[in-house]
């Protein structure tokens, strides 16, 4: 079965950056599974595995635009440090859910702390990266009516719901 869109494929997967380190791999886990043609892996990926099968390898270098988008300096601003009401420890590293331009969540991680201003940045940690994935195609399966309407994979490694 070839992977196309609406069909649940599962993968086995790592990836690199520009540097050659690793950022993230399925290594040690079970493959992961995705329903393919519904947005829930980043675009570039999606277009390097549309027509291929089980057992077939990938590797392909993914631009920004691609992937996570390009670093935006407009989501990186100081902000006064009472905005963190109740968390007693403001560091660098933590990351907080804010409200994005749109109104949709966004994470934002605080990158720097000066004296009564923090500042953060909503860009994805990804963001402005070459991402170099290395994947091999484990599985292709029909989705189940269910997991269509929902757009995602249900059971292990999906949803639970
Ligand atoms: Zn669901």
């Amino acid at each position: 079965m070839q992977v196309e869109k609406d069909k649940v494929v599962s993968i086995d997967y790592t990836l690199t950056d520009s540097q050659g380190q690793v950022i993230d791999s399925s290594n040690g886990r079970p493959p992961l599974e995705y329903l393919h043609g519904k947005n829930n892996i980043i675009p570039g990926l999606e277009r390097a595995l549309e027509g291929k099968n089980e057992g077939d390898a990938v590797k392909v270098s993914i631009a920004p635009g691609e992937g996570y988008g390009e670093r935006d300096a407009n989501l990186v601003q100081s902000v006064p440090k009472e905005m963190f009401k109740g968390v007693d420890n403001i560091e660098v590293g933590m990351q907080f859910q804010a409200k994005g331009p749109n109104g949709a969540p966004r994470i934002v991680t605080i990158t720097k702390v000066e004296g009564e201003n923090v500042m953060v940045d909503g860009n994805h940690p990804l963001a402005g990266e070459t991402l170099n994935f290395d994947v091999k195609v484990m599985g292709v399966r029909e989705a189940s009516a269910e997991e269509l309407q929902h757009g995602h994979v249900h059971g292990p490694g999906g949803h639970h719901h």
